[in-house]
């Protein structure tokens, strides 16, 4: 039997990929100094493979920015408005590459960006490929054969990575009218049969294809692209082995049509569906290997060995030992590198550790694994056993009180007193608002300073008291500096937070945190996600003082500023031991409480963010009530502990709410604000298609650039809000936050968001 591997984190454990990025792109390093360290982290990654004995080690999982542009590149689907960077002197593909994934402004020219977007449901983001009717491919950039060359050379026989073509046709976007991108796969095809060509000659065996629309609700069209496709391979190349690879959810669905395709191995992720296992024996013939994916590629806990051993077992007594391979569910780039660099006690005490696997322990779990299904009497699997023992059974993730509470919630906990139509009536009376009223969504930019004080307090080369008194003064002038601007209502800007996230898992127990858990979210770009290790309660207050001190600078409204049950759970690695809905449910109620303090500190108005509800959804549809039940209701549970009259806020930004219009209504925010300016209001449309009841506040000016938009564009963005809904209902706010922005910028921006406010009042 034999260990597979899907993927490796390519960051560098210290984040080494980062920053030799970063200073490439601020040209303090050269391009051959960036492909060296990119070099070093693939040698490192392979050779540690190796070392823990995997058999089937990946190439080209490694990328200077993303997979999914690795791809464009290779087809070449390099839309023509990069075709000049190429031009320029001194350019190379690399700085194509670039070009392509972060938008070139420089040697006159201006090119935008491809869009980014989730990759499936996690918190990485790829580069969306962008297709036109016809459009032809070639093969342009080698560097899957390069990278298996590099490989080679260091002495390891891989296994390269490719997205298979009709995954890949699928993740991209049609750009034109009057065709469907997965017609292309005729122009595609030939391009992926060259590559295979060049990569049996230079010596490969198997290929890995990762599929990972295979679990997801596929068209007529598309099972025929399937098939045509792995027909043709197996024909141009009855000698190359081809794994296709299936990661994210369970592929139960297509096993009908599955069966037949003419491939060598098949892989399918057992931590999503584990259910699937005995169907997909039952259908996929016996000569097809089995990749099983029992090690978690997307969170960070120790593998129980028994359940995965049980389930390689039942494989192996229907197909034998040579056709199963035990495997990471999916590629391990979701997970942080490696836990031995975890030593600080206090953020992650050894007990919690001691639990958890990153990337490098997940190799060693499947080498374990490997060993153990001759005989389970061995030390690993006893020591193994312990561990999920002790966590099942830890004072550490249990607190009878919290489950409790959650248990005894009385039954209209998660319904406002009144409907809005009343609520809106008494908040008039208790508010006193202006029509058209002017907020903002919570931050605001956060200078050098700022950032500086806070290292310094969670280093301890600040005291606590001087600490608070820099951030009070902060406060303060915000306040000062908002009236000046003339909005309505104020926050006090958040300088406290480090992360909308972080800063609530810190306040709150059952929460842990790593050092150097970072996981790629795109490009350079990398998260370091609070684990929920246990049941989540909230010890004391976690903004009231802050707030308090906001409200006390002003006679105007100051808005409290929390972040969604929901979103913190999205942002978290989390428990799974139990479902996340119960996870979900606790921080809610943790959230509740704070809102309740809130308001009996004298606050009337509320935000509680949820900027990750829409990108929660399960990938298949059937599956999105199940979801949406319980993440509306902890939504509605954190909110529903106030009076009628105190205003409950949230916030969402990149939504689109066409398909979930109904359960942003029941999530009975008495406003939302959302982005909105980017799509010229046009994600009104459902709003108003719904009749959607209460308030909205659609951001007139995108944040996300430095640009400061004039009076006269804000107010055609109003009017053409109140052309989709009643004048009574609109708010004015930018899109998002404002911590990314300079001061200068937010000023302007600012007055001329309320010149334009005004300007729509006079009107009335
Ligand atoms: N209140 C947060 C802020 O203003 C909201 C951030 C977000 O929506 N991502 O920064
Ligand atoms: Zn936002």
């Amino acid at each position: 039997m034999l260990t597979n591997n899907l993927g490796y984190p390519r960051i560098g454990s210290l984040r080494q990929l980062k920053k030799a990025c970063e200073n490439y792109w601020a040209g303090k390093i050269s391009q051959q100094q960036l492909l060296r360290e990119g070099h070093l982290i693939k040698k490192a990654n392979w050779e540690l493979q190796k070392e823990l004995g995997i058999d089937k080690i990946p190439s080209n999982d490694f990328s200077f920015y993303d997979q999914v542009l690795d791809m464009s590149l290779m087809v070449n689907a390099i839309p023509e408005r990069f075709h000049e960077v190429l031009l320029k002197e001194g350019k190379s593909e690399l700085d194509l590459y670039f070009a392509m994934a972060r938008g070139y402004q420089n040697d006159g020219l201006d090119i935008v960006a491809l869009e980014m977007t989730k990759w499936f449901d996690t918190n990485y983001h790829y580069l969306v490929p962008e297709f036109r009717k016809d459009q032809p491919f070639k093969l342009f950039s080698t560097k899957v054969i390069d990278e298996f060359q590099e490989a080679k050379y260091e002495g390891i026989h891989t296994k390269p990575v490719l997205i298979g073509p009709v995954s890949y046709l699928l993740l991209g976007k049609e750009k034109e009218r009057g065709f469907n991108r997965i017609d292309l796969i005729s122009n595609l095809l030939p391009v992926y049969l060259e590559i295979l060509k060049k990569l049996e000659e230079a010596g490969a065996d198997w290929i890995q294809l990762d599929e990972p629309s295979l679990v997801m609700d596929l068209k007529n069209d598309e099972i025929e692209a399937f098939q045509v496709v792995y027909s043709q391979i197996r024909k141009a190349f009855p000698y190359l082995k081809i794994l296709v690879s299936s990661y994210f959810g369970s592929i139960k669905h297509q096993l009908d049509w599955l069966s037949s395709l003419p491939i060598c191995a098949l892989h399918v992720d057992l931590t999503r569906g584990e259910e699937q296992l005995s169907d997909v024996l039952a259908h996929i013939p016996a000569d097809i290997t089995l990749s099983l994916g029992v090690v978690d590629g997307r969170n960070i806990w120790i593998n129980d060995y028994s359940k995965s051993l049980n389930l390689l077992e039942e494989a192996i007594q229907q197909r034998g030992e040579e056709r199963v391979w035990i495997s990471p569910s999916c590629s391990l780039i979701h997970v942080p590198c490696d836990l031995e660099l975890e030593t600080n006690e206090e953020s992650l005490k050894s007990e919690i550790k001691a639990w958890m696997a990153f990337a490098k322990q997940k190799l060693e779990e499947l080498a374990a694994l490997k060993k153990l299904v001759t005989s389970r009497e061995n030390e690993l699997f006893s020591r193994n056993q312990k561990l999920i023992q002790a966590r099942k059974s830890s004072d550490l993730v249990h607190n009878s009180n919290v489950k409790e509470e959650a248990w005894s919630l009385s039954r209209g906990s998660d319904t406002r007193k009144n409907p809005f139509s009343v609520r809106k009536i008494l908040q008039q009376a208790h508010l006193d608002l202006p029509a058209f009223p002017t907020t903002t969504i919570g931050s605001f930019p956060q200078t050098k300073e700022v950032r500086a004080w806070r290292l310094q307090f969670k280093k301890g080369l600040l005291g606590k008291v001087e600490y608070e008194n820099l951030l009070k003064q902060e406060i303060k002038e915000t306040i000062q500096w908002q009236e000046e601007v003339g909005l309505d209502v104020l926050v006090h800007g958040e300088y406290e937070r480090n992360d909308m996230v972080e800063y609530f898992g810190e306040k709150l127990d059952g929460f842990a945190f790593t050092q150097n858990g970072w996981v790629q979210s795109y490009g350079s770009r990398c998260v370091k996600p609070p684990v929920i290790y246990g049941d989540v309660s909230r010890p004391e207050a976690m903004t009231v003082e802050w707030t308090s001190f906001a409200q006390a600078c002003t006679d105007k409204l100051v808005k409290g500023m929390l972040t969604g049950p929901v979103t913190i759970l999205q942002w978290s690695f989390v428990r799974d031991d139990q479902p996340r809905s119960s996870t979900a449910l606790q921080i809610a109620i943790a959230i509740r409480k704070e809102v309740i303090d809130l308001e009996k500190a004298g606050i009337k108005i509320i935000q509680i963010d949820e900027p990750a509800i829409r990108e929660g959804l399960p990938l298949r549809k059937e599956e999105w009530k199940g979801y949406l039940d319980w993440a509306i209701r902890a939504f509605r549970i954190s909110s529903s502990g106030v009076k009628n009259q105190t205003q409950i806020h949230t916030h969402m930004c990149y939504s689109d709410f066409n398909d979930i219009i109904s359960e942003i209504a029941e999530m009975d925010a008495d406003v939302i604000t959302i982005e909105c300016s980017r799509s010229q209001m046009e994600l009104l449309d459902a709003f108003a298609a719904f009749q959607y009841p209460n308030d909205i506040g659609p951001g007139v000016y995108d944040i996300h650039s430095p640009r400061v938009p004039s009076e006269e564009e804000m107010v055609d963005l109003l009017e053409k809000a109140i052309s989709y809904l009643p004048q009574e209902n609109v708010w004015v706010n930018p899109d998002c936050g404002l911590k990314t922005r300079q001061w200068s910028e937010t000023t302007e921006a600012l007055k001329r968001m309320v010149n334009a406010a005004q300007q729509m009042r006079e009107k009335l």
